[in-house]
């Protein structure tokens, strides 16, 4: 890295603004600390392998789009790529990163539409138009509205859900700390719900539960539980285990949890795939209204040059416009891996 440099002119450098980086450990570079000017072109430049990479995209870009993650409610950032944080002692002064990737967006016949984002706006727009039954307009075809994504999983096609393994230990009973999770602790005010219910022998391992007292356990909705508290004693409805863990931990923006908080909650979940649309990311009537046979899910997870066959059965004065706007776009991503820009009307 030592043939790294970055040029100015020293006069018109403002050291207290520039974005700092000191101890930089990524990949290859050995402990690199600079100091970047803002406000500036600035070049790396330097043989291959002399870790340009290395502190311009793994280390500042990830650290940045990182941060800027971070500020998002949980709902968003379930969206977005996952960055670890990169090795470096520290960083200041560091803004909003813009990557723009050298890479041209490779397209061949094998590609799929499903992640092209403006083919699939067209793709949505041809199912507005002719698809049977229709589930409205364009947006009920989205995964990112709430119009058509699935509504378990939020359009994300899989989610977290409780692993009863890691939630309870059912060697123990609920005396001895059977649920492994601190707050619903042996003791809380969310235990007694389940101690104070009636419905459970405390001193019972769950192993020898019966399937009713199961049910009861993860599932039960019941009578009011009284709860004591310092306050006094408030009478809560009872709600089972699973039930209860996913509207306070799961359906919410879990982001304003305190990180402890947050933290024993992903010790008892487990990312698994959404058993409602079996990763599809949309609801059922977007799932269930099709175009010649597929619906759009399907038609985005075909090969390119499948889909355009497809879409070429499509000769009707309603659909055949939007259909022949994505082959054109289709096509040109086959041969130029480009996408061409898409007429606004
Ligand atoms: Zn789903």
């Amino acid at each position: 890295m030592s043939v790294l440099q970055s040029r100015y002119e020293e006069r018109d450098f403002d050291e207290q603004n520039a974005l700092r980086i000191v101890g930089a450990r990524e990949n290859n570079l050995k402990d690199v600390s600079v100091s970047i000017p803002k406000g500036k072109l600035v070049v790396f430049t330097g043989v291959s392998g002399s870790g340009k990479s290395s502190l311009v995209f793994d280390t500042i870009a990830v650290e940045s789009q990182r941060q800027l993650n971070e500020t998002f409610s949980w709902f968003v950032r379930n969206r977005l790529p996952k960055y670890e944080k990169p090795d470096v002692e520290a960083m200041y002064n560091l803004s909003t990163a813009i990557v723009i990737d050298q890479k041209p967006v490779g397209g061949n016949a094998r590609s799929t539409v499903g992640t092209m984002t403006d083919i699939y706006s067209l793709m949505r727009l041809l199912f507005s138009r002719i698809g049977e039954p229709s589930a409205g307009a364009s947006t009920a075809y989205s995964f990112n509205d709430p119009a058509g994504m699935c509504p378990q999983c939020d359009g994300l096609g899989h989610a977290m859900q409780v692993d009863l393994d890691k939630l309870l230990d059912k060697s123990k009973s609920l005396k001895e700390g059977a649920i492994q999770f601190p707050m619903f602790g042996q003791g809380t005010w969310q235990w007694q719900i389940y101690a104070n219910s009636g419905y459970f022998d405390l001193d019972k391992p769950l192993s020898a539960y019966s399937d009713q007292e199961w049910d009861n356990l993860l599932y039960g909705k019941g009578e009011k539980v009284p709860i004591k508290s310092s306050g006094g004693v408030a009478q809560v409805a009872y709600e089972g285990l699973i039930h209860r863990f996913n509207r306070l931990y799961l359906k919410r923006d879990v982001s304003t949890l305190a990180k402890k908080n947050m933290e024993a909650v992903m010790n008892v979940v487990a990312e698994q795939d959404c058993s409602a649309c079996h990763g599809a990311r949309l609801n059922e009537a977007a799932l269930s209204s099709v175009v010649n046979g597929h619906n759009i899910a399907q038609c985005s997870m075909m090969e390119i040059a499948d889909l355009i066959e497809v879409l070429k059965e499509i000769q009707d004065s309603i659909g055949g416009p939007v259909a022949s706007a994505i082959i054109t776009q289709l096509a040109a991503h086959m041969r130029y891996g480009i996408r061409l820009p898409i007429p606004s009307s």
